[in-house]
């Protein structure tokens, strides 16, 4: 099998599979249990809540919180809701405030705020045109009004880069008490960043995207936000999480997360580089059919994601063929794969209905190779020819 779908999930790795099974077999007591075999539970839980913590360059202990949830989605609509629903201003101009997206948002992020929508916030969805940002739409409507705004670090259709920073800095001038989330959920250990360098108040991270276990995602917040009761929980029980999150922690799932963020920090350059040279062979190699056109982001993107519009086929068709030659890609992103709808996140980048519905993703990892990217070339130029004979 020739695995080019890593934004849908990722291999774990031999060292999370270890991490997973010793605290399944070993660490197996609940960690809240104030037992000798709770306290060597909590260790790890503590120890991974530092690792995480660390690898989204908090510097401090004291700086913020990381909530561990049951992954990214769950992450996100922690963020949503948690902050939509702390903040209990009364009407105004019969809007409760105002909710900023963009409008590449993965649905863990998109539906809820439209339910927030439903609920009488207003929505304004940020333009994501050919992968940018637009700053100049926040800057014209951005106003005290505004309580919250999620922007992704990078999109999981076509791996654009968002500029966090600067949407943060435009937003929180508008609305100083505004809540700034990014969902990092793509862009967690590809790229460097912090809450800080993003000016962010919460970040989503997930452990699957990066080698650990479905299932486990963590959301950080600041220590800004726990003082200022900005963030209200979503699901209610026991004290775990301190009581953000009630339920008994996921232990296995959270060990193996740690395992995962430990291994790509140790190969983190190592990472990165296989994953330009493959980007740049994968650029070459897709370049030269002439029929697929690349929907390059006009500026930052994650090296590993790539979209391509292929000649009047359908998405699903040149899947399937591609499945059957044992190369696995997607349509788009993993959780909307198995429904008939257009992509949203294409859709934002600019593409017409047309061109979203015969459009694949291509997403390597550090675990890929140029015999792959060959491969994969290869196999879409013979189905490209094959398809069209079809079709005529
Ligand atoms: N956000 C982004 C950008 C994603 O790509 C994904 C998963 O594909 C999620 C959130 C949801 O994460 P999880 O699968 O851990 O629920």
């Amino acid at each position: 099998m020739i695995y080019l779908d890593n934004s849908a999930t990722t291999r774990p790795s031999d060292g999370v599979v270890r991490a997973m099974t010793a605290a399944l077999t070993d660490t197996w007591a609940n960690p809240s249990s104030v037992h000798g075999a709770g306290g060597e539970a909590k260790r790890i839980l503590d120890s991974a809540r530092d690792t995480v913590m660390n690898a989204l360059g908090v510097k401090r202990k004291s700086d913020g919180r990381i909530i561990f949830t049951s992954g990214g989605t769950e992450a996100n609509n922690l963020a949503v809701f948690g902050v939509a629903r702390a903040k209990n201003r009364p009407s105004k101009n019969g809007s409760r405030g105002i909710v900023m997206i963009s409008d590449g948002e993965h649905p863990s992020v998109d539906n809820p705020a439209s339910v927030l929508e439903s609920e009488g916030f207003t929505v304004l969805r940020i333009p994501t045109k050919n992968g940018v940002l637009d700053l100049d739409f926040i800057k014209e409507h951005a106003t005290s009004d505004v309580i919250f705004a999620s922007i992704m670090l990078a999109n999981n259709e076509t791996g654009a880069v968002y500029d966090v920073r600067s949407a943060s800095d435009i937003i929180k001038s508008a609305s100083p008490s505004a809540v700034v989330h990014a969902d990092c959920v793509q862009a967690f250990m590809k790229m460097k960043f912090s809450p800080a360098s993003l000016k962010a108040d919460a970040v989503t991270v997930s452990a699957h995207k990066i080698c650990g276990p479905k299932g486990v995602g963590a959301l950080f917040i600041t220590e800004e936000i726990v003082r200022t009761k900005r963030l209200v929980p979503t699901v209610f029980g026991g004290g775990q999480e301190e009581m953000r999150r009630p339920g008994t922690e996921n232990l296995p799932g959270i060990a193996g997360f740690a395992q995962a963020i430990r291994e790509a920090t140790a190969e983190f350059d190592m990472r990165c580089d296989t994953l330009n040279k493959l980007r740049a062979e994968a650029d070459s190699a897709l370049g030269k059919l002439s029929e697929i056109r690349i929907n390059k982001p006009a500026e930052k993107y994650l090296p590993g994601v790539i979209n391509v519009t292929l000649p009047k086929i359908k998405s699903e068709t040149m899947l399937n063929a591609l499945s059957g030659r044992g190369i696995c890609v997607s349509a788009g992103s993993a959780c909307s794969a198995r429904q008939a709808h257009v992509s949203r996140a294409l859709l934002a980048f600019g593409l017409t209905k047309d061109e979203a519905d015969c459009s694949l993703r291509i997403s390597m990892n550090h675990e890929n190779t140029p015999a792959d990217v060959a491969a994969l070339a290869e196999a879409l130029a013979a189905e490209c020819a094959r398809l069209q004979r079809i079709r005529r």
